[in-house]
């Protein structure tokens, strides 16, 4: 069996990124750049008043207190441009263009205003209060690099240099297949014997809430014939394919088969890790993919963020090193493991004044979404690893986007 370490490289050996497209500014959250994003003006265009107050000439007010001319005003938005001759002074408003003339902007509350004149109680130098043209950026210089991923700060800047389209990379649709003989739909009546489908909608609420949103949903009857049509036909519209169950060496667990059968390859099947360990990767040509997750919940959401996610980031043109994002924080109380695998253990976010804390949680085992539902992420305990005290350095996965 091989180790989750080796299971990521080969994921990331098979999967590339998809083709660029263009999409308008408001979809763009979350993609990945596909080009560079330049200044198309100088940043800010003009010098700027940083200030409501008065612009001025510097020396004019070298000598306070001093009383000037108001002989105009220039608002933000406006395009006038009054001269500031020696002896006078214009009314800015914050954001407004410097008017010609004036060196200097001096605040309001350090002015007194009456019948046309401004008085000064205080020097200011030349370029107090002014955002000179240019000084954040040169027209042409490069604001976000290829490969950037974007978020809010990012989407405000591409539209504040007027990229109203974004050339961003693809982002890969998926099929999630549960399969089950089990398995009932969330609103329906259930027997002792049934279950319902929480994989579908906690798998579907992960890929949305990661940006995925091109999602199909389908239920399996544990039968080869059916799975293998339901695999084969997903897998021709989607760029990946996720089944739940059916993947480990139970007298039902098709799954491994099913791939055959279509022609796949597996490119492995089983990793050295708990939960999650009947994990399947196969491939087709024209960089598609199929994981096999096991059923158990929490079997499923591990073997997900452990490799699904990185996978489907890396499709999105995010650089490898920023596909599967841990954090290296305390741990509040020590934590056993067992020898010999990877075991990646349930895990709180505390919040505290010193900063975060991961506390582990402990479960019933994979079936337990009581647990797992307590639970921000995962502590990735490596296979060496018996004993880990109180404070150590952990390793931890989060498990939402937002924690
Ligand atoms: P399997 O991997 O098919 O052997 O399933 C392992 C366990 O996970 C079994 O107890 C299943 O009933 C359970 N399970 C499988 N699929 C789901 C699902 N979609 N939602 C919740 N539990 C599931
Ligand atoms: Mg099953």
């Amino acid at each position: 069996m091989i180790t989750p370490k080796e299971a990521l490289s080969i994921v990331f050996e098979c999967v590339r990124p998809l083709k660029a497209t263009r999409k308008p500014l408001d979809e763009a959250l979350g993609c990945c750049l596909a080009e560079d994003v330049v200044a198309d003006r100088d940043l800010p265009p003009a010098n700027r008043s940083v200030m409501d107050g008065y612009a001025v000439r510097s020396s004019d007010v070298a000598k306070c207190p001093c009383t000037l001319r108001l002989i105009g005003e220039v608002a933000a938005g406006s395009a006038a441009r009054p001269r500031v001759r020696p002896g006078t002074c214009v009314r800015v408003l914050t954001g407004a263009n410097i008017p010609p003339g004036a060196d200097a902007v001096v605040m309001v509350e350090q002015t007194d205003a009456a019948d046309g004149l401004v008085t000064f109680q205080r020097k200011v130098p030349a370029g107090s209060n002014i955002r000179i043209r240019g000084e954040e950026a040169k027209r042409g210089a490069v604001l976000l690099s290829k490969k950037t991923v974007l978020g809010p700060a990012q989407i405000g800047l591409c539209a504040a240099v007027g990229k109203a389209e974004l050339k961003v990379y693809a982002r890969p649709d998926i099929a999630v297949l549960c399969t089950g003989l089990e398995l009932r739909p969330v609103g329906a009546r259930v027997r002792a014997h049934e279950l319902r489908n929480s994989n579908g909608p906690a798998l579907l609420a992960a890929l949305r809430s990661r940006g995925y949103t091109n999602i199909s949903l389908e239920v399996v009857p544990d039968d080869v014939g059916a799975l293998t049509l339901r695999i084969e036909h997903a897998a021709e519209k989607r760029n990946v394919v996720l089944v739940t169950g059916g993947v480990s060496v139970g007298k039902y667990d098709f799954v491994p088969e099913a791939v055959a059968q279509i022609g796949a390859t597996v490119r492995f099947h089983g990793v050295a890790m708990k939960p999650g360990k009947p994990l399947l990767y196969a491939t087709l040509s024209g960089n598609r993919h199929i994981f096999g997750l096991p059923g158990n919940p929490l079997s499923a959401m591990t073997g997900f963020h452990e490799f699904v996610l990185p996978a489907l980031r890396r499709m999105s043109g995010m650089p490898v090193k920023k596909c599967r994002p841990s954090m290296r924080l305390p741990l509040d109380r020590a934590l056993r493991s067992r020898k010999g695998r990877v075991e990646c253990v349930l895990a709180q976010l505390l919040w505290k004044k010193k900063g975060p804390l991961v506390r582990p949680l402990k479960s019933h085992g994979s079936a337990d979404l009581v647990a797992g539902a307590r639970a921000d992420g995962v502590v990735v305990v490596p296979a060496s690893v018996q004993e880990l005290p109180a404070g150590s350095l952990v390793e931890f996965r989060p498990w939402r986007a937002h924690p």
